[in-house]
């Protein structure tokens, strides 16, 4: 079978480097054959972005800046109303049939995924992967944590035994950053210096988005 594919959707309001490190870290733990960083255009669950789409999308493929395997996916700025992941994976699925995609989730967006548009067609289309997160804890109880039981892989093979359908709880690089602290950085006048990306934050600076 082919390597299976990450995405790693987000708001990237801005990119930072926790999701930088995550993308890269799967990326080489689980041989992915590559990882696509999705901007949700209008986020469903969530206050609408701070920057543009348009913004959001130049910091993600100027702070990738050529790394093998990280790619830019911008597909939801032509999409009219809320992103929903669901449509995202259905349209991945058709262009990848014979791959196995794998939606990569923090685990504090994991423990809120049934709040998600038609969370439960998610395992059909993909498997999971959460990366832990700090300050975040997997769910114990509920509907995500009874899915969690039932639908657990314990290793890499389970990514490439099946093209979807199962959740992979993944130990990555321990980094306590948030879009949200970047910009009350930002809006106070501090420094978001290696925190951001240099080449996302030279347009943050030219463009004055968070101030
Ligand atoms: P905000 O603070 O505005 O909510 P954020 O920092 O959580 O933003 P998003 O773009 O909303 O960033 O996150 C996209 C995905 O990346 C989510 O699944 C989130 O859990 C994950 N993620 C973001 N930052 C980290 C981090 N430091 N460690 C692990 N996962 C992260």
């Amino acid at each position: 079978m082919l390597m299976p594919i990450g995405i790693l959707g987000g708001t990237f309001d801005p990119i930072h480097i926790g999701h930088l490190r995550i993308a890269l870290d799967l990326r080489d733990a689980l041989q992915l054959d590559h990882v696509r960083l999705l901007p949700c255009a209008v986020p469903p669950h969530r206050g609408q972005p701070v920057a543009s789409m348009e913004m959001r999308s130049l910091m993600v493929v100027q702070s990738l800046d050529g790394e093998p395997g990280l790619v830019l996916d911008d597909r939801e700025s032509d999409r009219d109303g809320p992103s929903y992941t669901v449509d995202t994976l259905t349209e991945l699925r058709a262009e990848f049939p014979d791959q196995a995609l794998c939606l990569i989730l923090g685990t504090d967006g994991f423990a809120g995924l049934d709040r998600w548009n038609r969370w439960e067609q998610i395992l059909d289309l993909a498997h999971i992967i959460v990366a832990k997160r700090p300050g975040a804890e997997l769910p114990t109880a509920g509907p995500v944590a009874e899915l969690l039981q039932t639908k657990r892989l314990h290793d890499r093979a389970g990514l490439t035994a099946q093209p979807n359908g199962g959740i992979l709880v993944t130990d990555v690089t321990q980094l306590d950053v948030s879009a949200s602290k970047i910009r009350e950085l930002l809006a106070s006048g501090h420094s978001a210096r290696y925190l951001v990306p240099e080449n996302a934050l030279h347009l943050i600076d030219r463009y004055r988005l968070y101030q």
